[in-house]
């Protein structure tokens, strides 16, 4: 009988015993509150946080969707604005654009699966900021970016939910650009349940999103925000939208910011485990990753491209018939956290013929740490069967890159 796997993709690790510790005393005290007085978790995570990327500032909030509406907020993103943003990205992206009344443009994908630059520099002009979403981890060729960005007048966010822990080059994800924005949502690389950091170097930015979270006139007990004169000409102004992080949450964070290098290399081990068992597999492309990128692991993903969509699903339902669950990007309807911009009907956009080919050819696949390598093993060899299993597609017009995609593997 075929091996079926049979460990859980939703699973993740539990809490360290050091950060429930914390969490219970913030508790016991009966501190919670963002601002309660003393001792505050959460400035610490901020001064943490900052310390970590690098950032002269840092900001605790209640989610990493907070965090992208808040940077937009902060830069004057205002009604019927347009905003650049990745076509290949998740809900919350185009969500937090049109929070703030304003509307996404799309960018194309590349099959690096990262943003589209020569896309990106055609419509630079189109938008004032580029909310730039470095979608399951893959992060571009940023000098590039940047050039393009700069030259255009561009204001660059970026959405780190999948990068926290990445870089560019040695450069931290989320420092490129004018502001970072991260998640703390148990499906990322740290586990608060719910939460997100900011971080930005402009001290009239960090002090802009202080005063959104909810501020009030406690700004002075953060962790890593900008001095009183920063905020001096912005009271009254800035309304409060409340969002700060608590101190159960921050509690909960410290402990696993300090492991977060650990868990990258135990990521990176999972990853290259799965990634070694697709090689070779005819039809299967797999995503080469740069070596100036420093990545997080926390998911794969790799392509069939030129197949027709029964032939993924066919894929996708033996898969998960085995107990291994891949996600689909080209399914006609929504499932699970798998939506594409074809789906945001309240943020209209032109078809992308390119995208649709590539969403259509893209799986994903999470690599929670509770995985052992074992486990990553068995997952690879029942992708591979599978894959083996499902006849790719002999194409009938003369292109030689869908050719050489879908045909069997050479040497
Ligand atoms: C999870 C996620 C977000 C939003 O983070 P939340 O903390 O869940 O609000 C934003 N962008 C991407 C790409 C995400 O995966």
């Amino acid at each position: 009988m075929a091996a079926r796997f049979t460990g859980s993709f939703t699973r993740q690790e539990p809490i360290p015993e050091e950060a429930i510790a914390a969490a219970v005393a913030v508790m016991r005290a009966g501190r919670l509150h963002r601002y309660a007085p003393g001792e505050s978790e959460v400035a610490a995570l901020e001064a943490e946080f900052a310390a970590f990327t690098g950032a002269r500032h840092a900001l605790a909030v209640a989610s990493g969707g907070y965090a992208l509406a808040s940077a937009l907020r902060a830069l004057g993103v205002g009604p019927g604005e347009a905003v650049l943003t990745n076509a290949f990205t998740l809900a919350p992206v185009p969500g937090a654009i049109a929070s703030v009344g304003a509307r996404p443009v799309y960018v194309g994908v590349t099959e690096a699966l990262t943003i589209d630059l020569d896309d990106l520099a055609a419509k630079a002009g189109a938008a004032r900021v580029l909310l730039l979403s470095h979608m399951r981890g893959h992060v571009c060729d940023m000098d590039r970016l940047m050039r393009i960005c700069d030259a255009a007048g561009l204001t660059v966010v970026e959405d780190c939910a999948h990068t926290m822990g990445a870089a560019w080059r040695g450069v931290p994800s989320g420092r490129h650009g004018a502001i970072g924005c991260y998640s703390t949502q148990s499906y990322k690389h740290v586990d608060s349940g719910e939460g997100g950091l900011l971080v930005t170097d402009d001290a009239e930015l960090a002090a802009r999103m202080v005063l959104l979270s909810g501020a009030y006139m406690f700004h002075d007990r953060h962790g890593a925000a900008p001095p009183p004169e920063s905020f001096e000409p912005l009271h009254g102004t800035v309304p409060n939208v409340s969002g700060r992080m608590d101190a159960v949450r921050a509690a909960l964070l410290r402990p696993q910011l300090r492991r977060l290098g650990a868990r990258r290399d135990a990521w990176l081990q999972r990853y290259r485990t799965v990634e070694a068992g697709l090689r070779c597999v005819p039809g299967l492309v797999l995503v080469e990753r740069p070596a100036v990128e420093t990545f997080v692991g926390s998911s794969i993903q790799f392509l069939l491209p030129g197949w027709p969509a029964a032939a993924v699903a066919d894929v996708v339902g033996r898969c998960a018939a085995r107990g291994v669950e891949l996600k689909w990007f080209g399914a006609a309807r929504p499932a699970g956290y798998t939506s594409t911009y074809r789906h945001w009907s309240h943020a209209p956009a032109v078809p992308m013929p390119g995208v649709d080919r590539i969403l259509r050819a893209t799986l994903d696949m999470r690599l929670p740490l509770s995985f052992s390598l074992t486990d990553c093993r068995l997952i690879a060899r029942i992708i591979a069967e599978e894959v083996r299993a499902v006849v790719p597609p002999r194409p009938s017009g003369g292109d030689a890159a869908t050719d050489a995609a879908a045909g069997p593997p050479v040497g």
